[in-house]
């Protein structure tokens, strides 16, 4: 098979694929998969090997399918089903007819169990939960046969029959592999094959009363749908000796290979489906899709995009040893995306009223504002200027420290894409001092931005015309949790919630051409971030922006200072 080259640095999993194509290991084919079980949305984590195995799939003109793992009726579900489908999509891969699931595979895998129980290499157990956990050993200690492991075969079929024809409780029966109650592998101690389960299941309805376990599925999937590579996490390292017993036992005619990489860990986040069903159940976050989610669905509705998760994912590589990487990495390939991508606007989140008496009372000049300084391409579109302004409220200082250029009574700033407006006076509330009005005077021959008497200011502040501006609501998304691993110390995470996780503004002001932007279109709201209109909240009526991610990383100074 043809091998295409690319810049991509390789790994050792490519290293590995190489290697086959060398010996022509299987026969040149490159057959990967993305095996989720649908049982919660994916995540940032689910990401990386999605990228993995789709792109080995592409480098190498092999195949990639999409598996649904699913053997557990419990907890799993077409919602999940199609969450996963549509992150996949919108991360940028495809599998053409290739979506396949495990649970079609119930009847072959039922096969196979009747094949090993008659060739002696699988029994079927009573013993309960507790029983069978006491028979296993520990790390130590060998475990201890079943006392039903040496049922006769005609016994053993009679009772899986009768398991699968409902006639016994959860519970009460297994079926068993036949392994080595002494290996030092606790998993190739006798494992489960298949446990009775009353429960319906998504696809399968009420056809099957017992549940093939994982293990037992998933390599024989591998096998049946001839993979060549099964990349899999690290924590199933010890189970591969497992999935080689099955395949000789059922005497497979197709032996995946099995590769482990290291998971993705991520600072200030939480990554096992279990927690993040937590935060859905708990109602910690609005749901999988939540901007604070590390689901795909929620990076998604935050702003991310999918180029910048591509190449935070091919940045990280691929390896064989656990490691934490930091948010900040992906914020950046965030950053570094948009800082391209996203067209430059001006929104003011917290305003201050800005009266220019010099400026003519009805007066309205449209200023042509390029959407990207760097590149032309993404044109330009009006922003009226009027006599009456809005500017953010951090851009006035009453008595301004000395490092503070911005406004001030009797300074001159630059407004962006504007004049020079130099403060007069303040508009205080009498009953609470605080400053909420501002006048100043602009100087008309400054309309390019510079004076022609060549004097200089030390600050440019953006604006929106009161007039002219729609309202918005903006979303201010910080990190989910405070601390850079939650889990340190134990589960009570929750306690580690970041309290600033969300502020909602409901005052702000955007620039008019903002009135048609589309819900998920991202925009880089001038000197404040990257913010992306809400997909869910937002419409014509009410505008509902969502920060994507501040311009600068604001968390590497706090955590300098060891605040954190
Ligand atoms: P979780 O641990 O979050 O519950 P899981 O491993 O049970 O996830 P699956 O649906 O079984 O979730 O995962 C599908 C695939 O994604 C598996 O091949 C798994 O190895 C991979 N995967 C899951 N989490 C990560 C991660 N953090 N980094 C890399 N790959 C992952
Ligand atoms: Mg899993």
């Amino acid at each position: 098979m043809e091998q295409t080259t690319s810049s991509r640095p390789s790994d050792f999993i490519r290293d590995i694929i190489e290697d086959d194509f060398k010996t022509n290991k299987h026969e040149g084919r490159v057959a990967v998969r993305f095996p989720p079980e649908p049982n919660g949305y994916l995540h940032i984590g689910h990401a990386k090997s999605v990228c993995l195995n789709f792109g080995i799939a592409a480098q190498y003109g092999g195949t990639c399918n999409l598996r649904m793992d699913d053997t557990d009726p419990s907890g799993e579900s077409m919602e999940y089903v199609e969450s996963i489908i549509r992150d996949i999509r919108w991360l940028g891969f495809e599998w053409g007819d290739r979506l396949f699931f495990a649970s079609d595979y119930y009847e072959r895998l039922y096969e196979y169990a009747l094949q090993m129980i008659r060739e002696g290499k699988a029994f079927v157990c009573e013993l309960d939960v507790d029983e069978m956990r006491e028979h296993r050993g520990s790390f130590t200690e060998p475990g201890r046969e079943s006392p039903y492991r040496d049922r006769p075969v005609e016994e053993n079929l009679a009772l899986f029959q009768r398991m699968r024809a409902g006639e016994f409780e959860e519970g009460t029966h297994t079926l068993r592999a036949k392994v080595d109650m002494s290996s030092p592998n606790i998993t190739m101690r006798d494992p489960i094959m298949y446990r009775i389960k009353k429960e319906s299941h998504y696809r399968t309805e009420n056809q099957w009363c017992i549940y093939p376990m994982y293990d037992f599925t998933h390599c024989l999937s591998d096998s049946l749908e001839r993979i060549t590579h099964s990349i899999c996490t690290l924590e199933f390292e010890n189970n591969r000796p497992l999935y080689d017993w099955f395949l000789e036992a059922v005497n497979a005619d197709y032996r995946p290979q099995q590769i482990e990489f290291a998971r993705l860990n991520l600072t200030y986040t939480v990554m096992s489906k279990r927690l993040l069903i937590e935060l859905v159940e708990k109602k910690i976050v609005c749901g999988w899709d939540d901007p604070l989610m590390p689901s795909l669905a929620g990076m998604r509705r935050r702003g991310y995009t999918p180029a910048a998760i591509r190449d935070f994912c091919d940045r990280i590589g691929v390896a064989k040893n656990d490691s934490m990487i930091d948010m900040a990495l992906l914020e950046n390939c965030v950053r570094d995306d948009l800082n391209q991508t996203a067209p430059r606007v001006m929104a003011v989140l917290r305003p201050l009223r800005v009266v220019i008496d010099n400026y003519p009372d009805d007066g309205v000049e449209e200023f042509d504002c390029p959407y990207h300084p760097q590149n032309p391409d993404m044109g330009s579109r009006k922003v009226p200027f009027s006599k009456v302004l809005y500017i953010e409220r951090d851009d006035f200082m009453e008595d301004p420290p000395k490092k503070f250029f911005r406004m001030a009574v009797g300074r001159e700033v630059r407004l962006r894409y504007g004049y020079f407006v130099t403060c007069t006076d303040v508009v205080k509330d009498p009953s609470t001092g605080e400053v909420v009005e501002i006048h100043c005077t602009y100087d008309p021959e400054t309309k390019s931005g510079f004076a022609p008497d060549g004097r200089k200011v030390k600050a440019t502040i953006h604006w929106v015309s009161s007039a002219h501006s729609i309202p918005a609501e903006v979303r201010l998304y910080d990190r989910l949790f405070r601390v850079a691993d939650p889990l340190e110390g134990g589960e009570d995470y929750v306690k580690h919630l970041n309290p600033d996780r969300l502020e909602v503004l409901m005052q702000c002001r955007v620039e008019p051409s903002l009135a048609t932007a589309e819900r998920e279109s991202r925009y880089q709201f001038e000197r404040l971030g990257y913010f992306c209109v809400d997909s869910v909240d937002s419409s014509v009526e009410g505008l509902v922006f969502n920060r994507t991610v501040t311009l600068r990383d604001s968390w590497a100074k706090i955590v300098g200072k060891g605040e954190v």
